[in-house]
């Protein structure tokens, strides 16, 4: 049995079919948790109890925003995206736009600040501003955006 198998899961049905259409399957979900657990890597918002973590095993990106119950993981939603955030340069160059997010960069403690970064899928790149952890360059992309315009675009440059 791999480490990963022993996250032990709890999915609402309406998780579960939003999962389904996502085509994102349970072991998916586990992998993330797993990796987010083990290694520290992850944002929280502790006014809500809500841990929000991502894995790229391979061509996707998974993310899963999850809580801790007992010794369950209680699964709130979960999506996906196949560009690659990367942030521009050095995190001391970062363009803050001033606002702040609700999640908190686990490792560093500090609040994600709105910064540009640049999307790249394919052999394009776009400029974005999305929430990011200065210190450790760590960026957040909301489901809004997974959903939206992220998958919006990978549809268009992969029609051409
Ligand atoms: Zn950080």
């Amino acid at each position: 049995m791999n480490a990963y198998e022993q996250i032990r899961l709890r999915i609402a049905e309406d998780v579960e079919r939003l999962l389904e259409d996502r085509l994102i399957r349970r072991e998916d979900v586990q992998n993330v948790i797993h990796h987010a657990e083990t290694t520290g890597k992850k944002l929280i918002n502790p006014s809500a109890g809500r841990s929000l973590a991502c894995y790229r095993p391979k061509a996707v990106t998974y993310w899963v925003e999850y809580c801790r119950v007992d010794e369950d993981y209680q699964v709130h939603t979960a999506y996906s995206h196949r560009m690659v955030m990367k942030s521009g340069g050095n995190t001391n160059e970062w363009v803050k736009s001033g606002s702040d997010s609700d999640w908190l960069c686990n490792q560093c403690q500090s609040t994600l600040e709105v910064q540009t970064v640049r999307l790249q899928y394919m052999q394009s790149i776009f400029p974005i501003n999305l929430p990011a952890c200065s210190h450790c360059g760590f960026i957040l992309v909301e489901e809004e955006l997974a959903t939206g315009k992220v998958a919006e675009a990978e549809q268009a440059l992969e029609d051409k």
